[in-house]
């Protein structure tokens, strides 16, 4: 039997496994090729990575290097969001439930996988925030020396918490973030570590498991949307490799439609399926509160458009305030996100209301990443906060009961 190798994403190009570069020698994105896919069943076990072992391209699943990712809720949304996007039928997939409170959690415990099965003693990856942490995170659970490049307008927040896990942090002066991206990942052959990107083929194959949760929580049923914040693209490519995999396996019996969801102010993909063109259209010198979202020109991203073609996806985007507001919505309805995960709520409201969704579509939205690491936004938000002495207090006490009585 023909083994696991990765293959090129639109021209079926064929490279080992074991292959160091994230992308294929033209610069399109690499997947995992799984042979005899078609027969992969759902296996009794604890965990979804067993169960779905064998929907994996790993000899084991590795239960050692895991921080208790995944396995997120899945719940019904509140009258409240229902109302604003007009989806009658919406589900929210709490991702910010993950070990480092984002879904990356899902991608790196992948790569430590990949690196242990491998005898690789080192990880490395470019991120300005969620991906460095998770990967810091990992890399210490599975005794790997990480690697982490910045460029040097990362805030020190973000910068400690990669830095706390013992993470080695490169920060690279003087330079654009793409440029620097593309720098480092061709270090890779050069010095022979495995230099981890949002998209690369082996966090693909971690983020398939939501795909699995979604097919187990809804009892075999398929969403008929599923609503997810793009960036680097490897997030939604995942969840939807992961569909595939489960109907060349006979287990569904159709596909769910993706939502690529970005800011308008930087929507290299949305803005290209929109126009219906096979080239990302790249942004430059945009600013965008959805930092998470900040891939201007994302390597690999035709293959999000070939697939949006094939299958017909939609795109949406959300405006700076339009931003805000759905943050502010969601945190409402008890969920405090942040602002890149936040664009989908404007986003799903416009597809509605132009029937591109319809009422009784069966609607799932990714909660990408928790709020908490993203706090000078937050004081854009009106807020209830009284500063009070403790001689004072009766009286403050007394003003903030009328108030509620009030509404
Ligand atoms: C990384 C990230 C995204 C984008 O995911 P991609 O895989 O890069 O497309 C969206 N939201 C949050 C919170 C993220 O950290």
């Amino acid at each position: 039997m023909k083994s696991v190798h990765l293959r090129s994403t639109i021209s079926g190009t064929e490279y080992p496994f074991a292959r160091l570069e994230e992308f294929a020698e033209n610069r399109e994105s690499l997947e995992v090729a799984i042979p005899g896919i078609e027969n992969a069943r759902i296996k009794q076990g604890n965990r979804t990575w067993e169960r779905f072992a064998e929907f994996m391209p790993f000899a084991e699943t590795h239960p050692e290097l895991s921080l208790g990712e995944g396995s997120t809720p899945l719940i019904e949304a509140s009258p409240l969001l229902k109302t604003y996007t007009g989806v009658e039928n919406l589900l929210l997939k709490n991702e910010t439930a993950n070990p480092t409170w984002s879904f990356k959690d899902r991608g790196s415990i992948a790569c430590s996988i990949m690196a242990k099965e491998r005898g690789e003693s080192m990880t490395a990856t470019i991120s300005t925030g969620n991906m460095g942490q998770s990967v810091a995170a990992y890399g210490a659970r599975a005794g790997l020396n990480v690697l982490i490049f910045l460029p040097e307008f990362v805030p020190l927040e973000k910068i400690l918490a990669m830095a706390v896990h013992g993470a080695k942090i490169i920060k690279v002066r003087g330079a654009d973030y793409a440029d620097i991206k593309l720098r480092a990942l061709a270090l890779a052959s050069r010095f022979g570590i495995r230099i981890v990107s949002g998209n690369g083929p082996i966090r693909v194959e971690g983020y398939k498991m939501e795909a699995f949760e979604l097919f187990e929580a809804l009892r075999g049923d398929v969403p008929d949307f599923i609503v997810v914040p793009t960036s680097a693209c490897g997030h939604i490519r995942g969840i939807f490799k992961g569909f595939r995999e489960l109907f060349a396996a006979g287990l569904i019996s159709r596909l769910p439609r993706m939502v690529v969801v970005q800011a308008a102010a930087n929507s290299p993909i949305a803005s290209a399926i929109h126009a219906r063109s096979d080239k990302v259209i790249p942004f430059r010198n945009f600013t965008t509160i959805a930092e998470a979202l900040s891939s201007g020109n994302p390597p690999g991203g035709e293959e999000i458009l070939a697939k949006a073609n094939e299958f017909d996806w939609l795109a949406g985007v959300a405006s700076e305030t339009e931003i805000l507001e759905s943050q502010l919505l969601y945190a409402r309805s008890g969920f405090f996100v942040e602002p890149g995960s936040a664009t989908t709520l404007a986003a799903l409201r416009s597809l509605r209301a132009s029937g591109a969704i319809k009422n009784r579509d069966r609607v799932v939205v990714v909660l990408t990443g928790s709020g908490m690491k993203d706090m000078d936004v937050v004081n854009r938000h009106a807020m209830n906060i009284v500063d009070c002495g403790i001689d004072d207090l009766e009286r403050k006490v007394e003003n903030s009961l009328a108030r509620f009585a009030d509404r």
